[in-house]
């Protein structure tokens, strides 16, 4: 039966997960657009492809649930087709093909030809690292590498990831030129661990070089570091980092935990000395460094002398910016076989007591900053503020600087001096210099 869609067909695509899925999603919709096939991110379609998360249990659970919704669409007849692709469905594509069945079919994270194909396109090699974006266009992702080779114990995305591939540093920087081209200022530099491209196509640590290749295209400004990883941290990216203007002083490192016995647990090879004096050698190196982490609250066997032990060092290294998440037991991992001892409600309590000592020091930071200046980028225009970021700031998960738009017009992808008039935990308020 068709829907009143009709003669076209309109591919919705719904993107779940990270910044990785984002980027899938991205060069799905370039795909689709070169073969003709009209399809849009996240808005309305008769043929929808769900690209999902799997990575820990709230994820799955919004994965699964979005996958019903829109079977249950299907099934009232308001779209047509509904496909499962991404992280999930490489994971438990068995499964799902059992539980929801009312899904047209299942695609793994290395099956984008076979995807095509069922939207009814083919697979264009050519395109290789074009893509139609859906960030702002000011700012893009780009992925360096895909899998991942670290055997850390709690984390299924080598599951669905596979081993580590890093892409060729002429094809990313060909991708940073087209991307200049269309307009993109700021290069997010994403992987499952960027601090590990080269090593296999290079025999070396080649993040260094890649990062200086991409200060050199034209029209990039900010060039942004995610996904580091501590041990075996290449330090002359931070060499980099110091001499190239155009790579922002900021690292998203998620470091995980601290207590030595958990980080051995969890197989991060490194211990808390390590992981504490390459943080104060990022400080060394570049004062006004912004630092970004991810700790996880709750692994099997987390006692409270470790969680008294995180906390304190979180109160010590004061970072500028911090997520944490509470411990999922996830099948086939090396962790599963520990018995998940910590129960939820004091998993939940540990994040939360994290994130308020991390609430306090994001205040004093920014209270810091109130009389500053900033060159800040305008990301977008929401209610009655612009909202813009510095150097400091990367998108969705940092702090912002609104601008009353009431009082001041600021153009969107621009960049601009901002003096900061107020500040709260994780917001900014700024005014343009007059
Ligand atoms: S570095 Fe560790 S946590 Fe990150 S994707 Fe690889 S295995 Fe998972």
């Amino acid at each position: 039966m068709r829907t009143k869609y009709n003669t076209q067909n309109k591919i919705n695509i719904i993107t779940l997960g990270c910044s990785k899925n984002i980027y899938d999603s991205e060069v799905l919709l370039g795909q689709l657009h070169a073969n003709n096939i009209e399809a849009e991110h996240e808005k309305k379609g008769n043929i929808v492809v769900v690209n999902t998360c799997g990575f820990i249990e709230k994820a799955k659970e919004e994965s699964i649930n979005t996958i019903l919704e829109q079977v249950v669409k299907k099934e009232k007849g308001e779209i047509d087709k509904v496909f499962v692709t991404g992280c999930l469905s490489e994971r438990y594509k068995k499964d799902l093909e059992k539980d929801i069945e009312n899904v047209d079919s299942y695609f793994g994270t290395s099956q984008l030809p076979e995807l095509l194909a069922a939207l009814g396109a083919d697979y264009k090699h050519e395109l290789l690292g074009e893509r139609l974006l859906t960030t702002p266009k000011n700012y893009a992702y780009l992925k360096i590498s895909e899998g991942c080779d670290r055997p850390c114990s709690f984390c299924a995305i080598p599951l669905m990831r596979g081993k580590h591939r890093s892409f060729p540093l002429e094809e990313l920087v060909a991708s940073a030129k087209s991307l200049a081209q269309k307009g993109v200022k700021e290069l997010l530099l994403i992987a499952q661990d960027t601090t590990y491209y080269g090593l296999d196509i290079y025999k070396k640590r080649a993040l260094a070089d890649l990062l200086r290749a991409l200060a050199k295209v034209e029209g990039i400004e900010w060039i942004r570091l995610h996904y580091a990883f501590p041990t075996g941290f290449p330090m002359d990216v931070i060499e980099v980092i110091q001499k190239e203007p155009k790579i922002c002083n900021y690292i998203d490192i998620p470091l995980q935990h601290i207590s030595d016995s958990v980080l051995k647990s969890m197989r991060r090879g490194t211990t808390e000395a390590k992981t504490t004096a390459l943080i104060q050698q990022f400080r060394k190196s570049i004062p006004n460094i912004t630092i970004r982490t991810t700790l996880i609250v709750g692994y099997p066997g987390e006692t409270e002398e470790d969680f008294q032990k995180l906390k304190n060092w979180v109160k010590k290294m004061r970072f500028d910016r911090l997520g944490c998440f509470t411990y999922s037991h996830e099948e086939n991992t090396t962790a599963y076989q520990l018995e998940d001892n910590v129960p939820q409600e004091i998993k939940d309590k540990r994040a939360e007591e994290i994130m308020e000592i991390q609430a306090e020091i994001s205040f004093e930071k920014n209270q810091e900053k109130v009389g500053k200046t900033f060159k800040c980028v305008v990301d977008r225009k929401e209610g009655d503020y612009f909202v813009a970021r510095t150097e400091a700031d990367s998108p969705d998960v940092d702090n912002e600087v609104l601008v009353d738009a009431k009082k001041y017009y600021l153009k969107q992808a621009d960049f601009t001096n901002l003096k900061i008039i107020e500040a709260t935990d994780f917001d900014l308020y700024g005014e343009p210099l007059s």
